[in-house]
Protein backbone atom coordinates (compact mmCIF):
# COMPACT_ATOMS: atom_id res chain seq x y z
CA UNK A 1 0.00 0.00 0.00
CA UNK A 2 1.53 2.65 -1.30
CA UNK A 3 0.76 5.56 1.60
CA UNK A 4 2.07 3.30 4.25
CA UNK A 5 5.56 3.14 2.78
CA UNK A 6 5.54 7.03 2.69
CA UNK A 7 4.58 6.55 6.27
CA UNK A 8 6.98 4.61 7.43
CA UNK A 9 9.62 7.23 5.92
CA UNK A 10 8.70 9.69 8.68
CA UNK A 11 8.41 7.12 11.07
CA UNK A 12 4.46 8.74 12.29
CA UNK A 13 3.70 7.25 15.60
CA UNK A 14 0.13 6.87 16.67
CA UNK A 15 -1.71 7.07 19.89
CA UNK A 16 -5.19 5.83 19.90
CA UNK A 17 -7.92 6.99 22.36
CA UNK A 18 -10.73 4.68 23.25
CA UNK A 19 -14.02 5.56 26.06
CA UNK A 20 -15.24 3.58 28.39
CA UNK A 21 -18.48 2.86 30.26
CA UNK A 22 -19.88 6.05 29.31
CA UNK A 23 -20.70 8.98 26.53
CA UNK A 24 -19.81 12.63 27.21
CA UNK A 25 -16.58 11.42 29.00
CA UNK A 26 -14.66 14.84 27.92
CA UNK A 27 -12.59 12.30 25.25
CA UNK A 28 -12.51 14.76 22.91
CA UNK A 29 -10.42 17.50 25.60
CA UNK A 30 -8.25 14.42 26.99
CA UNK A 31 -7.47 13.97 23.13
CA UNK A 32 -7.02 17.50 22.21
CA UNK A 33 -4.76 18.07 25.31
CA UNK A 34 -2.70 15.14 24.60
CA UNK A 35 -2.26 17.10 21.69
CA UNK A 36 -1.62 20.25 23.24
CA UNK A 37 1.19 18.80 25.59
CA UNK A 38 3.10 17.30 22.71
CA UNK A 39 2.94 20.70 20.64
CA UNK A 40 3.97 22.34 22.86
CA UNK A 41 6.98 19.79 22.64
CA UNK A 42 7.83 20.87 18.93
CA UNK A 43 5.90 18.07 17.64
CA UNK A 44 4.14 18.00 14.18
CA UNK A 45 0.77 16.19 15.50
CA UNK A 46 -2.21 15.52 13.61
CA UNK A 47 -5.55 14.21 14.74
CA UNK A 48 -8.25 11.86 13.51
CA UNK A 49 -11.73 11.90 15.11
CA UNK A 50 -13.46 8.69 14.36
CA UNK A 51 -17.32 8.64 14.51
CA UNK A 52 -19.08 5.11 13.98
CA UNK A 53 -22.05 7.21 13.03
CA UNK A 54 -23.67 6.21 9.53
CA UNK A 55 -24.22 9.72 8.49
CA UNK A 56 -21.25 10.69 5.86
CA UNK A 57 -20.67 13.69 8.11
CA UNK A 58 -22.67 15.90 10.93
CA UNK A 59 -23.76 18.38 8.50
CA UNK A 60 -27.54 16.83 8.24
CA UNK A 61 -27.46 15.61 11.91
CA UNK A 62 -29.45 18.64 14.75
CA UNK A 63 -27.19 20.35 16.69
CA UNK A 64 -29.45 20.25 19.58
CA UNK A 65 -28.80 16.16 19.79
CA UNK A 66 -25.02 16.26 18.35
CA UNK A 67 -23.87 19.58 19.10
CA UNK A 68 -22.14 21.99 16.54
CA UNK A 69 -21.40 21.26 13.15
CA UNK A 70 -17.88 22.21 13.08
CA UNK A 71 -16.75 23.66 9.45
CA UNK A 72 -12.76 22.92 8.44
CA UNK A 73 -11.04 25.13 6.05
CA UNK A 74 -11.55 22.76 3.10
CA UNK A 75 -15.48 22.67 3.52
CA UNK A 76 -16.22 19.69 5.15
CA UNK A 77 -18.75 19.49 8.12
CA UNK A 78 -17.49 17.51 10.96
CA UNK A 79 -18.02 16.88 14.33
CA UNK A 80 -16.97 19.49 17.14
CA UNK A 81 -14.11 17.52 18.37
CA UNK A 82 -12.56 18.30 15.54
CA UNK A 83 -13.04 22.36 16.22
CA UNK A 84 -11.49 20.96 20.02
CA UNK A 85 -8.36 19.18 18.20
CA UNK A 86 -7.79 22.92 15.71
CA UNK A 87 -7.67 25.29 19.15
CA UNK A 88 -5.72 23.19 21.04
CA UNK A 89 -3.42 21.88 18.42
CA UNK A 90 -3.21 25.02 16.68
CA UNK A 91 -3.76 23.19 13.40
CA UNK A 92 -5.88 23.19 10.63
CA UNK A 93 -7.60 20.18 10.31
CA UNK A 94 -9.04 18.79 6.60
CA UNK A 95 -12.18 16.74 5.92
CA UNK A 96 -9.64 13.70 5.80
CA UNK A 97 -9.64 14.22 9.94
CA UNK A 98 -12.62 13.11 10.72
CA UNK A 99 -13.82 9.54 9.43
CA UNK A 100 -17.21 8.33 9.85
CA UNK A 101 -18.78 5.04 9.27
CA UNK A 102 -20.53 6.60 6.45
CA UNK A 103 -17.44 7.44 4.34
CA UNK A 104 -15.99 4.25 4.94
CA UNK A 105 -19.09 1.72 3.93
CA UNK A 106 -19.83 4.53 0.35
CA UNK A 107 -16.17 4.28 -0.41
CA UNK A 108 -15.79 0.46 -0.23
CA UNK A 109 -19.58 0.15 -1.42
CA UNK A 110 -18.49 2.12 -5.06
CA UNK A 111 -15.24 0.27 -5.32
CA UNK A 112 -16.91 -2.60 -4.90
CA UNK A 113 -19.50 -1.53 -8.21
CA UNK A 114 -16.04 -0.70 -9.74
CA UNK A 115 -15.25 -4.11 -9.77
CA UNK A 116 -12.00 -3.40 -7.36
CA UNK A 117 -12.76 -6.20 -5.22
CA UNK A 118 -13.82 -8.30 -8.45
CA UNK A 119 -14.01 -12.19 -7.49
CA UNK A 120 -13.88 -11.67 -3.43
CA UNK A 121 -16.38 -11.37 -1.18
CA UNK A 122 -16.40 -8.12 0.49
CA UNK A 123 -16.83 -8.04 4.41
CA UNK A 124 -15.95 -5.67 7.17
CA UNK A 125 -12.61 -7.92 7.50
CA UNK A 126 -10.05 -7.03 5.86
CA UNK A 127 -12.57 -4.82 2.92
CA UNK A 128 -14.06 -2.47 5.79
CA UNK A 129 -10.99 -2.29 8.53
CA UNK A 130 -8.75 -1.52 5.41
CA UNK A 131 -10.12 1.28 4.22
CA UNK A 132 -10.32 2.34 7.66
CA UNK A 133 -6.33 1.96 8.76
CA UNK A 134 -5.87 3.69 4.85
CA UNK A 135 -7.82 6.55 6.15
CA UNK A 136 -5.49 7.24 8.96
CA UNK A 137 -2.42 6.55 7.23
CA UNK A 138 -3.17 9.14 4.77
CA UNK A 139 -4.67 11.46 7.68
CA UNK A 140 -0.67 11.03 9.17
CA UNK A 141 0.98 10.99 5.71
CA UNK A 142 -0.80 14.83 4.31
CA UNK A 143 -0.17 16.52 7.71
CA UNK A 144 3.10 14.97 7.67
CA UNK A 145 2.70 14.54 11.12
CA UNK A 146 5.17 12.77 13.21
CA UNK A 147 2.69 11.77 16.15
CA UNK A 148 -1.24 11.15 14.91
CA UNK A 149 -3.70 10.93 17.76
CA UNK A 150 -6.27 8.99 17.13
CA UNK A 151 -9.92 9.32 18.65
CA UNK A 152 -12.34 6.04 18.21
CA UNK A 153 -16.10 8.15 19.02
CA UNK A 154 -18.46 6.18 21.07
CA UNK A 155 -17.99 3.77 24.12
CA UNK A 156 -16.12 0.21 24.09
CA UNK A 157 -19.05 -2.10 23.81
CA UNK A 158 -21.16 -0.62 21.42
CA UNK A 159 -21.50 -2.31 17.89
CA UNK A 160 -21.06 0.37 16.13
CA UNK A 161 -17.15 1.07 16.70
CA UNK A 162 -16.14 -2.90 16.02
CA UNK A 163 -14.57 -2.47 12.67
CA UNK A 164 -12.66 0.52 13.85
CA UNK A 165 -11.29 -1.13 17.30
CA UNK A 166 -10.62 -3.97 15.34
CA UNK A 167 -8.23 -1.91 12.59
CA UNK A 168 -6.56 -0.01 15.44
CA UNK A 169 -5.88 -3.54 16.90
CA UNK A 170 -4.27 -4.43 13.62
CA UNK A 171 -2.21 -0.55 13.03
CA UNK A 172 -0.07 -2.05 15.86
CA UNK A 173 1.19 -5.16 14.35
CA UNK A 174 1.79 -3.15 11.32
CA UNK A 175 3.64 -0.02 12.88
CA UNK A 176 5.41 -1.84 16.08
CA UNK A 177 4.97 -1.24 19.67
CA UNK A 178 7.39 1.89 19.61
CA UNK A 179 5.05 3.26 17.41
CA UNK A 180 1.84 2.90 18.45
CA UNK A 181 -0.28 3.50 21.90
CA UNK A 182 -3.25 2.68 23.37
CA UNK A 183 -5.20 5.09 25.95
CA UNK A 184 -8.25 4.83 27.61
CA UNK A 185 -10.42 7.30 29.09
CA UNK A 186 -13.01 5.68 31.63
CA UNK A 187 -15.22 6.82 34.38
CA UNK A 188 -14.54 6.80 38.03
CA UNK A 189 -17.77 7.19 39.81
CA UNK A 190 -17.45 8.42 43.47
CA UNK A 191 -20.19 6.87 45.79
CA UNK A 192 -20.83 9.17 48.72
CA UNK A 193 -23.18 6.44 50.87
CA UNK A 194 -19.79 4.49 50.84
CA UNK A 195 -17.41 7.63 50.73
CA UNK A 196 -15.23 5.56 48.23
CA UNK A 197 -14.49 5.81 44.29
CA UNK A 198 -15.48 2.77 42.36
CA UNK A 199 -13.34 1.16 40.13
CA UNK A 200 -15.31 -1.87 39.15
CA UNK A 201 -16.76 0.19 35.84
CA UNK A 202 -13.07 0.77 34.54
CA UNK A 203 -12.24 -2.86 34.72
CA UNK A 204 -15.44 -3.86 33.21
CA UNK A 205 -14.48 -1.30 30.29
CA UNK A 206 -11.23 -2.84 30.36
CA UNK A 207 -11.92 -6.02 30.53
CA UNK A 208 -14.10 -5.07 26.77
CA UNK A 209 -11.61 -3.73 25.38
CA UNK A 210 -9.37 -6.73 25.60
CA UNK A 211 -12.60 -8.87 24.62
CA UNK A 212 -11.24 -7.21 20.93
CA UNK A 213 -7.51 -7.88 21.49
CA UNK A 214 -6.92 -4.39 22.93
CA UNK A 215 -5.13 -4.04 26.02
CA UNK A 216 -4.70 -0.55 26.88
CA UNK A 217 -1.21 0.84 27.65
CA UNK A 218 -2.42 3.78 29.68
CA UNK A 219 -5.79 4.76 31.90
CA UNK A 220 -7.03 8.59 31.79
CA UNK A 221 -10.17 8.33 34.55
CA UNK A 222 -12.40 11.22 34.75
CA UNK A 223 -13.50 12.08 38.33
CA UNK A 224 -14.83 14.59 40.32
CA UNK A 225 -11.51 14.95 42.48
CA UNK A 226 -8.61 13.43 42.52
CA UNK A 227 -8.35 9.84 43.68
CA UNK A 228 -6.30 8.60 46.27
CA UNK A 229 -2.74 6.20 45.12
CA UNK A 230 -4.75 3.28 46.77
CA UNK A 231 -7.65 3.58 43.63
CA UNK A 232 -4.78 3.75 41.19
CA UNK A 233 -2.86 0.40 42.41
CA UNK A 234 -6.38 -1.31 42.77
CA UNK A 235 -6.72 -0.13 39.10
CA UNK A 236 -3.48 -0.99 38.09
CA UNK A 237 -3.43 -4.31 39.54
CA UNK A 238 -7.23 -5.21 37.99
CA UNK A 239 -6.69 -3.88 34.44
CA UNK A 240 -3.08 -4.72 33.70
CA UNK A 241 -1.76 -1.53 33.47
CA UNK A 242 1.21 0.05 35.56
CA UNK A 243 0.46 2.33 38.39
CA UNK A 244 2.43 5.27 36.47
CA UNK A 245 0.15 4.78 34.00
CA UNK A 246 -3.41 5.59 35.53
CA UNK A 247 -3.52 9.12 35.13
CA UNK A 248 -6.55 11.51 36.78
CA UNK A 249 -8.45 14.21 34.64
CA UNK A 250 -10.63 15.04 37.76
CA UNK A 251 -13.34 18.20 37.10
CA UNK A 252 -11.16 21.18 36.07
CA UNK A 253 -12.63 24.43 36.65
CA UNK A 254 -11.69 25.48 33.08
CA UNK A 255 -10.74 23.23 30.07
CA UNK A 256 -7.45 25.07 29.51
CA UNK A 257 -6.71 23.70 33.08
CA UNK A 258 -6.89 20.26 31.83
CA UNK A 259 -3.13 20.42 29.68
CA UNK A 260 -1.55 21.25 32.56
CA UNK A 261 -3.00 19.20 34.90
CA UNK A 262 -2.11 15.97 33.04
CA UNK A 263 1.20 17.63 32.24
CA UNK A 264 2.15 17.32 35.97
CA UNK A 265 0.89 14.25 36.30
CA UNK A 266 3.35 13.39 33.68
CA UNK A 267 1.31 11.89 31.51
CA UNK A 268 3.16 13.42 27.80
CA UNK A 269 6.53 12.34 29.87
CA UNK A 270 5.30 8.82 29.42
CA UNK A 271 4.14 8.66 26.20
CA UNK A 272 7.70 10.18 25.55
CA UNK A 273 8.74 6.84 27.29
CA UNK A 274 6.41 4.27 25.76
CA UNK A 275 7.22 5.55 21.73
CA UNK A 276 10.56 6.20 22.61
CA UNK A 277 10.38 10.21 21.96
CA UNK A 278 13.22 12.39 22.90
CA UNK A 279 12.53 14.57 25.86
CA UNK A 280 11.65 17.36 25.98
CA UNK A 281 10.56 20.32 27.88
CA UNK A 282 7.10 22.10 26.53
CA UNK A 283 6.06 25.35 26.70
CA UNK A 284 3.22 25.91 28.14
CA UNK A 285 3.11 29.70 28.90
CA UNK A 286 0.05 30.28 26.73
CA UNK A 287 -2.32 27.41 28.45
CA UNK A 288 -0.86 28.96 31.97
CA UNK A 289 -1.58 32.26 31.15
CA UNK A 290 -5.13 31.46 29.75
CA UNK A 291 -6.40 30.15 33.00
CA UNK A 292 -4.62 32.81 35.34
CA UNK A 293 -7.05 35.43 33.62
CA UNK A 294 -9.87 33.28 33.86
CA UNK A 295 -9.48 33.02 37.62
CA UNK A 296 -8.54 36.61 38.39
CA UNK A 297 -9.77 38.87 35.18
CA UNK A 298 -9.63 42.62 35.66
CA UNK A 299 -13.09 43.13 34.43
CA UNK A 300 -16.10 40.41 33.78
CA UNK A 301 -18.76 41.65 30.47
CA UNK A 302 -21.83 40.31 30.21
CA UNK A 303 -22.87 38.89 26.58
CA UNK A 304 -26.72 38.27 25.42
CA UNK A 305 -26.75 35.56 22.89
CA UNK A 306 -29.61 35.49 21.05
CA UNK A 307 -30.10 32.15 19.52
CA UNK A 308 -32.55 29.25 19.04
CA UNK A 309 -30.67 25.89 20.77
CA UNK A 310 -30.29 27.98 23.79
CA UNK A 311 -30.75 25.11 26.25
CA UNK A 312 -27.89 22.99 24.30
CA UNK A 313 -24.39 25.47 25.09
CA UNK A 314 -22.71 22.56 22.68
CA UNK A 315 -24.80 23.82 19.59
CA UNK A 316 -22.16 26.91 19.58
CA UNK A 317 -19.17 25.40 20.95
CA UNK A 318 -16.75 27.47 19.03
CA UNK A 319 -18.54 30.48 19.39
CA UNK A 320 -17.90 30.68 23.35
CA UNK A 321 -14.17 29.37 22.97
CA UNK A 322 -14.00 32.55 20.54
CA UNK A 323 -15.47 34.64 23.16
CA UNK A 324 -13.76 32.89 25.96
CA UNK A 325 -10.93 33.79 23.05
CA UNK A 326 -11.68 37.35 22.63
CA UNK A 327 -12.40 37.70 26.65
CA UNK A 328 -8.57 36.67 27.75
CA UNK A 329 -6.73 38.94 24.84
CA UNK A 330 -9.08 41.64 27.14
CA UNK A 331 -8.41 40.72 30.23
CA UNK A 332 -11.72 39.75 30.78
CA UNK A 333 -14.03 36.99 31.64
CA UNK A 334 -16.80 36.78 29.43
CA UNK A 335 -20.18 35.87 30.91
CA UNK A 336 -22.60 34.55 28.30
CA UNK A 337 -25.81 34.74 28.87
CA UNK A 338 -28.26 32.61 26.53
CA UNK A 339 -31.70 34.28 25.50
CA UNK A 340 -34.13 32.48 23.35
CA UNK A 341 -35.06 34.49 20.12
CA UNK A 342 -38.76 33.55 20.62
CA UNK A 343 -38.58 35.18 24.05
CA UNK A 344 -37.50 38.49 22.28
CA UNK A 345 -41.30 39.92 22.46
CA UNK A 346 -41.75 43.06 20.85
CA UNK A 347 -41.69 46.18 23.29
CA UNK A 348 -39.78 43.33 25.61
CA UNK A 349 -36.29 44.32 24.47
CA UNK A 350 -35.77 45.77 27.71
CA UNK A 351 -34.69 42.58 28.83
CA UNK A 352 -31.63 43.17 27.00
CA UNK A 353 -30.31 46.28 28.62
CA UNK A 354 -28.53 44.31 31.56
CA UNK A 355 -25.78 43.16 28.79
CA UNK A 356 -22.40 44.34 27.61
CA UNK A 357 -23.14 43.33 24.06
CA UNK A 358 -25.57 41.52 21.73
CA UNK A 359 -24.34 38.69 19.76
CA UNK A 360 -26.43 36.87 17.24
CA UNK A 361 -24.90 34.03 15.66
CA UNK A 362 -25.63 31.51 12.73
CA UNK A 363 -28.67 29.46 12.22
CA UNK A 364 -31.15 28.09 10.46
CA UNK A 365 -34.70 28.26 10.34
CA UNK A 366 -37.99 30.98 10.27
CA UNK A 367 -38.20 30.14 14.46
CA UNK A 368 -37.40 32.70 16.31
CA UNK A 369 -36.12 34.65 13.43
CA UNK A 370 -38.18 38.01 14.80
CA UNK A 371 -36.65 37.93 18.11
CA UNK A 372 -33.36 38.27 16.64
CA UNK A 373 -34.23 41.37 14.00
CA UNK A 374 -35.87 43.12 17.10
CA UNK A 375 -32.24 42.33 19.50
CA UNK A 376 -30.45 43.71 16.58
CA UNK A 377 -32.30 46.53 16.29
CA UNK A 378 -32.25 47.23 19.68
CA UNK A 379 -28.73 47.24 19.70
CA UNK A 380 -28.31 49.48 17.05
CA UNK A 381 -30.35 52.09 18.24
CA UNK A 382 -29.21 52.25 21.89
CA UNK A 383 -25.72 51.94 20.80
CA UNK A 384 -24.68 48.21 22.55
CA UNK A 385 -22.01 46.39 20.87
CA UNK A 386 -23.19 43.62 18.75
CA UNK A 387 -21.91 41.47 16.74
CA UNK A 388 -23.94 39.53 13.93
CA UNK A 389 -22.60 36.18 12.48
CA UNK A 390 -23.62 34.51 9.12
CA UNK A 391 -27.73 34.75 9.79
CA UNK A 392 -26.76 37.21 12.81
CA UNK A 393 -25.63 39.69 9.99
CA UNK A 394 -28.75 38.54 8.09
CA UNK A 395 -30.89 39.60 10.75
CA UNK A 396 -29.03 43.36 11.14
CA UNK A 397 -29.68 43.88 7.52
CA UNK A 398 -33.06 43.30 7.56
CA UNK A 399 -33.47 45.44 11.03
CA UNK A 400 -31.66 48.17 8.66
CA UNK A 401 -33.82 47.69 5.84
CA UNK A 402 -36.96 47.99 7.65
CA UNK A 403 -35.84 50.34 10.36
CA UNK A 404 -33.65 52.76 8.52
CA UNK A 405 -34.45 52.14 4.65
CA UNK A 406 -37.91 51.96 4.79
CA UNK A 407 -38.17 48.65 3.22
CA UNK A 408 -41.36 48.15 5.06
CA UNK A 409 -42.06 43.91 4.95
CA UNK A 410 -38.15 43.48 4.12
CA UNK A 411 -36.75 40.09 4.84
CA UNK A 412 -34.76 36.75 3.86
CA UNK A 413 -36.50 35.03 1.24
CA UNK A 414 -36.08 32.05 3.59
CA UNK A 415 -38.27 33.41 5.97
CA UNK A 416 -40.73 34.84 3.73
CA UNK A 417 -40.38 33.44 0.30
CA UNK A 418 -43.06 36.02 -0.67
CA UNK A 419 -41.55 39.32 1.04
CA UNK A 420 -42.01 42.70 -1.05
CA UNK A 421 -37.91 43.57 -0.26
CA UNK A 422 -36.14 40.22 -0.32
CA UNK A 423 -32.68 41.80 0.81
CA UNK A 424 -31.67 38.42 1.42
CA UNK A 425 -31.69 36.14 -0.98
CA UNK A 426 -30.50 32.95 -2.09
CA UNK A 427 -27.29 32.65 -3.43
CA UNK A 428 -27.74 31.94 -7.65
CA UNK A 429 -25.30 28.64 -7.08
CA UNK A 430 -27.95 27.38 -4.80
CA UNK A 431 -30.74 27.38 -7.34
CA UNK A 432 -29.91 24.58 -8.61
CA UNK A 433 -28.89 22.76 -5.31
CA UNK A 434 -31.51 19.70 -4.47
CA UNK A 435 -29.38 17.26 -2.04
CA UNK A 436 -28.95 18.52 1.56
CA UNK A 437 -25.54 16.71 2.67
CA UNK A 438 -22.22 19.34 1.54
CA UNK A 439 -24.34 21.54 -0.55
CA UNK A 440 -24.08 24.82 1.04
CA UNK A 441 -21.48 27.72 0.44
CA UNK A 442 -18.56 26.08 2.49
CA UNK A 443 -15.30 26.03 3.98
CA UNK A 444 -12.71 28.97 3.30
CA UNK A 445 -13.54 32.18 1.01
CA UNK A 446 -11.51 35.24 0.82
CA UNK A 447 -12.68 38.64 2.11
CA UNK A 448 -11.62 42.10 0.31
CA UNK A 449 -11.66 44.63 3.13
CA UNK A 450 -12.69 47.94 2.45
CA UNK A 451 -10.68 50.47 3.68
CA UNK A 452 -11.08 53.11 6.51
CA UNK A 453 -13.73 50.39 7.76
CA UNK A 454 -13.60 49.22 11.18
CA UNK A 455 -13.07 45.46 9.70
CA UNK A 456 -10.22 47.01 7.87
CA UNK A 457 -9.05 48.20 11.71
CA UNK A 458 -10.12 44.71 13.10
CA UNK A 459 -8.20 42.56 10.67
CA UNK A 460 -4.93 44.86 10.27
CA UNK A 461 -2.16 43.00 10.33
CA UNK A 462 -3.69 39.70 9.17
CA UNK A 463 -4.75 40.45 5.82
CA UNK A 464 -3.29 37.98 3.07
CA UNK A 465 -2.08 38.91 -0.31
CA UNK A 466 -2.57 42.63 0.32
CA UNK A 467 -4.57 43.76 -2.96
CA UNK A 468 -2.95 47.77 -2.92
CA UNK A 469 -2.81 50.84 -0.48
CA UNK A 470 -4.70 49.56 2.59
CA UNK A 471 -6.34 46.86 1.24
CA UNK A 472 -6.47 43.52 1.56
CA UNK A 473 -7.74 39.96 2.00
CA UNK A 474 -8.60 37.78 4.81
CA UNK A 475 -9.88 33.92 4.72
CA UNK A 476 -12.68 33.05 6.94
CA UNK A 477 -15.30 29.69 7.22
CA UNK A 478 -18.43 29.50 6.09
CA UNK A 479 -21.74 27.76 5.71
CA UNK A 480 -24.83 29.69 4.25
CA UNK A 481 -27.27 29.24 1.29
CA UNK A 482 -28.25 32.85 1.23
CA UNK A 483 -26.69 36.18 0.99
CA UNK A 484 -27.49 40.02 0.89
CA UNK A 485 -29.36 40.04 -2.18
CA UNK A 486 -26.81 42.42 -4.90
CA UNK A 487 -30.16 44.38 -6.34
CA UNK A 488 -30.19 45.92 -2.99
CA UNK A 489 -27.19 47.11 -1.78
CA UNK A 490 -26.97 50.37 -3.22
CA UNK A 491 -30.37 51.31 -1.36
CA UNK A 492 -28.73 49.88 1.67
CA UNK A 493 -25.86 51.98 1.51
CA UNK A 494 -27.39 54.86 0.61
CA UNK A 495 -29.08 54.47 3.83
CA UNK A 496 -25.87 54.41 5.77
CA UNK A 497 -25.14 50.53 6.11
CA UNK A 498 -21.28 50.51 5.48
CA UNK A 499 -20.52 47.22 3.73
CA UNK A 500 -17.01 46.41 5.08
CA UNK A 501 -16.29 42.92 2.73
CA UNK A 502 -16.85 41.63 0.03
CA UNK A 503 -15.92 38.58 -1.87
CA UNK A 504 -13.36 39.60 -4.24
CA UNK A 505 -13.38 39.94 -7.86
CA UNK A 506 -11.75 37.00 -8.69
CA UNK A 507 -12.94 34.75 -11.44
CA UNK A 508 -16.06 32.40 -10.83
CA UNK A 509 -18.38 32.44 -8.50
CA UNK A 510 -19.80 34.68 -5.91
CA UNK A 511 -17.74 38.32 -6.97
CA UNK A 512 -18.55 40.96 -5.19
CA UNK A 513 -20.77 39.13 -2.65
CA UNK A 514 -21.78 41.19 1.07
CA UNK A 515 -19.23 39.42 3.46
CA UNK A 516 -19.37 42.23 6.17
CA UNK A 517 -21.76 45.38 6.63
CA UNK A 518 -21.22 47.56 9.87
CA UNK A 519 -23.03 50.63 11.15
CA UNK A 520 -20.91 53.95 11.67
CA UNK A 521 -21.46 55.87 14.56
CA UNK A 522 -22.00 53.34 17.08
CA UNK A 523 -19.73 51.68 19.55
CA UNK A 524 -19.54 48.62 17.60
CA UNK A 525 -21.67 47.43 14.85
CA UNK A 526 -20.29 44.46 12.85
CA UNK A 527 -22.02 41.65 11.11
CA UNK A 528 -20.20 38.87 9.13
CA UNK A 529 -21.95 36.55 6.44
CA UNK A 530 -19.09 34.35 7.41
CA UNK A 531 -18.09 32.13 10.79
CA UNK A 532 -14.59 33.32 12.61
CA UNK A 533 -15.20 31.53 15.79
CA UNK A 534 -14.34 28.71 13.85
CA UNK A 535 -10.50 30.12 12.99
CA UNK A 536 -10.27 31.99 16.67
CA UNK A 537 -7.62 30.39 18.79
CA UNK A 538 -6.44 30.99 22.72
CA UNK A 539 -2.81 32.08 20.14
CA UNK A 540 -4.79 33.82 17.81
CA UNK A 541 -8.04 35.09 18.77
CA UNK A 542 -10.49 36.63 16.41
CA UNK A 543 -10.30 40.14 15.28
CA UNK A 544 -13.83 40.75 15.18
CA UNK A 545 -14.84 38.86 18.29
CA UNK A 546 -11.65 40.75 19.99
CA UNK A 547 -12.97 43.89 18.70
CA UNK A 548 -16.43 42.86 20.26
CA UNK A 549 -15.23 42.36 23.44
CA UNK A 550 -13.03 45.34 23.92
CA UNK A 551 -15.76 47.45 22.91
CA UNK A 552 -18.31 45.66 25.52
CA UNK A 553 -15.77 45.99 28.07
CA UNK A 554 -15.57 49.70 27.45
CA UNK A 555 -19.31 49.49 27.91
CA UNK A 556 -18.99 47.90 31.06
CA UNK A 557 -16.34 50.67 32.31
CA UNK A 558 -18.39 54.00 31.55
CA UNK A 559 -21.38 52.56 32.97
CA UNK A 560 -19.47 51.52 36.24
CA UNK A 561 -18.05 54.90 35.83
CA UNK A 562 -21.11 56.70 35.79
CA UNK A 563 -22.52 54.57 39.04
N1 LIG B 1 -29.71 30.36 7.21
C1 LIG B 1 -28.78 31.31 6.68
C2 LIG B 1 -28.23 30.91 5.33
O1 LIG B 1 -28.32 29.77 4.97
C3 LIG B 1 -27.64 31.55 7.64
C4 LIG B 1 -26.74 30.36 7.81
C5 LIG B 1 -25.86 30.46 9.00
O2 LIG B 1 -26.07 31.30 9.88
N2 LIG B 1 -24.87 29.61 9.10
O3 LIG B 1 -27.70 31.73 4.62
Amino acid sequence: MRSREKVRRVDTKFVFVTGGVVSSLGKGITTSSVGALLRARGYRVTAVKIDPYINVDAGTMRPYEHGEVFVTHDGAETDLDIGTYERFLDVDLERRNNVTTGQVYLTVIQQERQGTYLSQTVQVIPHVTDEIKRRIYEAGEVAQAEIVLVEVGGTVGDIESLPFLEAIRQMRFEVGRERSMYLHVTLLPYLGTSEEFKTKPTQHSVATLRGVGIQPDGLVLRSKSPFPDEARRKIALFTNVAPEAVFSAYDADHVYAVPEMLEQQGLARWIERQLDLERVTPELRVWQDAVRVLRQPDANVSIGVVGKYVAMPDAYLSLMEALKHAGIANHARVDIDWVSAEGVADGDEADLHAFDGILVPGGFGVRGIEGKVRAARFARENGVPYLGICLGMQVAVIDFARSVAGLDAANSTEFDPYTPHPVIDLMPEQLEVDGMGGTMRLGSWPMQVRPGTRIAALYAGRLEAPGGEGTGVVLERHRHRYEVNPAYVERLTDAGLVVSGVTPGMAGRGAGLVEAVEVPDHPFFVGLQSHPEFTSRLMRPSPPFTGFIRAAVERRRAASAAG
